[in-house]
């Protein structure tokens, strides 16, 4: 444990983005008039909370806390999805909304961000409930989300089901009108677009080889032979586990919130699926060792996946991790305490914002696809998928060697733009991609002009 783990962190998922922020502000070029346009860059838009009762399967009425943020639409609606876990609160939706603004402009993509949630077990509830949850919830944000508005998506514990219940229920309020882009992430019959499901994963996998063909990970010439872990073995783990076994990793170890599963020659996938169908959870493959559910963050591998939550990597734990990479599928599982232990550790760090972005990359295509009633075939989506994913990966890495190589003059011009402040941090590629983000909106701003 390092000497900053004596420092209690704070896991403020909000305070965290915030700081991520402040990491990239010096970066971020012309910073003439910075304090007030950066504050409005940072600080949500608009914030919904909502009280929802729900009769559940048992009779009786329950009432759960919903969330909708829309963080900032500089550069076009407000996108992102609806998440269904306990933790679910007002800075955490704030924080993810916050990281869909980023992850949109880094992918450039003509949105904003927006995310929501509702505090909620969905591992404890019926389909019945989940569904009566879903419509209360979009019935009473009403016209808080619209096809050219904001534009919800899957996250944790909500699936191609429910955007069909959000579509359905917004359809039934506002009907003779062609709705389909409200919502994406649906049933392929229902508007959805073909290769949704494995999208994030996929755009993981474009952004490792790139990162691994410009030879930003030293020690990494290629997934193939590489080891890896996966924590999370939902929508985005269980994919990326697959996947980059196709591209001839070993996986070594994956997880979910009941444990882990870890076999040092590679696991036998089809059968942890198959133990996961059977039990509820990947704990107890035949002939795997078991793990708790922040295992698989340590075990010695090439490529760590974390695609699970928040704060996974942290002062705490740091130090332990064995890998050369870590490729954030989830959002927000590195706090900014860690990203500094792992950058001194030579253990680089693609950013959730780059690497994730492929599940709102093909949730804009598919909107593009309703709004022109088309429907496109997978092999044009990947291809313009593997496009978009690469040249986001190229645009981060050039600012990154960029911000490093001028760090100097970076520093200089802060001084004078805040004086007092504590210098700029030495850029990693968080740092990057956000200065990236963050710059796209606020040539927006300035373009647009402050209203009025
Ligand atoms: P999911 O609901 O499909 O899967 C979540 C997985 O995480 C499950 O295996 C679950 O058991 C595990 N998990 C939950 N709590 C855990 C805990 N405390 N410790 C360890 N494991 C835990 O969700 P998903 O869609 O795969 O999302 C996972 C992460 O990826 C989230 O951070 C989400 O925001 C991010 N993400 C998802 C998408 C997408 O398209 N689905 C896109 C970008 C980012």
């Amino acid at each position: 444990m390092s000497d900053a783990a004596a420092v209690p962190e704070d896991l403020n998922p909000h305070h965290i983005a915030r700081a991520q922020f402040d990491r990239a502000i010096p970066y971020v070029d012309n910073v003439d008039g910075w304090e007030g346009i950066a504050e409005w860059l940072f600080e949500p838009e608009r914030v919904v909370k909502l009280s929802l009762p729900v009769v559940m399967d048992d009779g009786r009425v329950r009432v759960f806390h919903g969330y909708r943020v829309l963080h900032n639409t500089a550069r076009g609606p407000g996108k992102g999805g609806i998440r269904f876990y306990p933790t679910v609160d007002e800075d955490e939706v704030k924080a993810l909304a916050t990281w869909m603004t980023w992850k949109c402009a880094v992918a450039s993509i003509p949105f904003g961000g927006a995310k929501g949630g509702v505090q909620c077990d969905p591992t404890k509830m019926s389909v019945g409930e989940k569904r009566r949850v879903t419509r209360r919830f979009i019935a009473s944000l009403g016209n808080d989300i619209g096809p050219h508005t904001d534009i919800p998506a899957p996250d944790m514990y909500t699936d191609a089901e429910t955007m069909a219940w959000v579509y359905d229920t917004y359809q039934m309020m506002h009907p003779h009108a062609a709705n389909l882009g409200v919502v994406t992430g649906k049933p392929l019959d229902l508007g959805g677009i073909p290769g949704r499901g494995t999208a994030t994963a996929q755009g993981l996998a474009y952004v490792l080889e790139r990162l691994l063909s410009l030879s930003e990970v030293p020690g990494l010439a290629s997934v193939a032979g590489s080891r890896v872990a996966v924590q999370g073995f939902g929508n985005a783990g269980r994919h990326a586990a697959f996947i980059l076994r196709g591209l001839g990793a070993r996986v070594v170890a994956v997880g979910d919130v009941g444990g882990g599963a870890a076999r040092e020659d590679g696991l036998d996938l089809e059968a942890v699926e198959a133990h996961l169908k059977a039990t509820g959870s990947v704990v107890g493959t035949p002939g795997t060792l078991c793990l708790d559910a922040r295992g698989p963050l340590e075990v010695e591998c090439d490529i760590l996946v974390p695609a699970a939550l928040e704060n996974q990597i942290t002062l705490e734990n740091a130090e332990r991790v064995k890998a050369r990479l870590v490729i954030e599928a989830a959002n927000g599982p590195t706090t900014p305490g860690a990203d500094r232990i792992l950058c001194e550790r030579g253990i680089v760090v693609a950013p959730d914002i780059l690497a994730n972005a492929g599940g709102v990359v093909v949730s804009y295509f598919e909107w593009v696809q309703n709004l022109d009633n088309e429907q496109w075939d997978e092999h044009v989506v990947q291809e313009r998928l593997r496009v978009k994913m690469q040249r986001a990966t190229d645009g981060v890495v050039k600012t990154y060697h960029h911000l490093r190589e001028h760090y100097d003059e970076y520093r200089e011009r802060w001084r004078q733009a805040a004086p007092g402040d504590p210098d700029p941090v030495f850029p990693d590629l968080r740092i990057a991609a956000t200065a990236t983000a963050v710059g796209r909106c606020w040539t927006a701003v300035d373009q647009r002009g402050v209203w009025p």
